[in-house]
Formats: C-alpha cells, sequence, structure tokens
C-alpha cells in the first residue's frame, strides 16, 4: 500500500497517508477543513524532484580550441 504526501494549500499543513491506488485524492484538509489539499508525488520515502543531471548535460560546451600558432621552420 503506497503512502502518498498531501499539502495543505491553505494553511501549509503537510502530511502523509495510506491510499490504495482507486482510492480518490483527498480534498479536505484535515487541519483548517478547506479544500485546498494537493497530493504530492513521490511515494513516501523523500521527494523526487531533483533533477540535477539534466543541467550539467546541458552545459557540455566544447569550443574547439584550434592552436592558431603557425611555427614557421
Ligand atoms: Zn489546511
Amino acid at each position: 500500500m503506497p503512502t502518498y504526501d498531501y499539502q495543505c494549500k491553505q494553511c501549509g499543513y503537510t502530511f502523509e497517508t495510506f491510499q490504495s491506488m482507486k482510492d480518490d485524492a483527498l480534498k479536505v484538509c484535515p487541519k483548517c477543513g478547506q479544500e485546498s489539499l494537493k497530493r504530492l508525488i513521490g511515494t513516501g520515502a523523500g521527494v523526487i524532484f531533483q533533477g540535477n543531471g539534466f543541467y550539467e548535460t546541458d552545459y557540455k560546451k566544447k569550443a574547439p580550441e584550434k592552436a592558431a600558432s603557425s611555427e614557421p621552420s
């Protein structure tokens, strides 16, 4: 059974709950009672929002360095 993280956009309350896949997403915040819950992606064990690797590959800029020194012999 996966755990889901919810965060209330209203009061900022964050909590984790067990739900089965086919359950509807929760809406009502147990703290403030507003329908402003947002389900966070990621299954309990930390958030998987770290896409660091992507940047670095973009940065790979290989400028061709030509040794423009002509040696007269
Ligand atoms: Zn709330």
